[in-house]
This record gives structure tokens, sequence and C-alpha cells, in this order.
């Protein structure tokens, strides 16, 4: 599992090199919320460079649901998972 914060860039390179793997979108500002979505998902893909994506949404990607799932538990998140690409 990788953790972007700050880092679009690298985040964004990941992105395209992972087709078929899973990213948890967090929820900053003590929401306590995680959304898992596929990496091809419509609400990331394709992500527009010129724009901010891991700065009040960090990242956790991983090509394994369960490993983000465990993460998210185990940073108190509540995760759900997108009702768009249902992952
Ligand atoms: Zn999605």
């Amino acid at each position: 599992m990788i953790y972007f914060r700050n880092d679009t860039k690298e985040y964004i390179s990941w992105l395209e090199r992972h087709p078929n793997a899973y990213v948890l979108n967090v929820s900053t500002g003590g929401k306590h919320k995680a959304m898992l979505h596929t990496s091809r998902c419509g609400h990331l893909y394709q992500p527009d460079p010129m724009l901010a994506h891991t700065e009040t949404n960090p990242k956790a990607c991983s090509r394994h649901r369960d490993e983000l799932e465990r993460w998210g538990a185990d940073a108190s998140l509540a995760v759900s998972p997108c009702p768009d690409c249902k992952p």
C-alpha cells in the first residue's frame, strides 16, 4: 500500500501505472470517512494534473482491496464502497 498526501504528481503517476487497483479517498477535517474506488472509477480518472488531488483528500492506494479496508479500519475511518464503481 502507498499513501499520497500533498503529492499529486506521484499519485497521478501511480494511478496511470495501476489500471486494476483500488484507491481509498480519505476525507480530512475530522470526518473520519473514506470512500473506496477502483482505480478507473469516473470519480478519479482521468485526473486533471492542474488540480490538487491529495491535499484535502489524501489517497491510500493498493492492488489489494482488503489491504485498504484493513488500513482504513486501523486509521478509525468509516470506509464505504463507491456506489458508482462498486469495488
Ligand atoms: Zn468509484
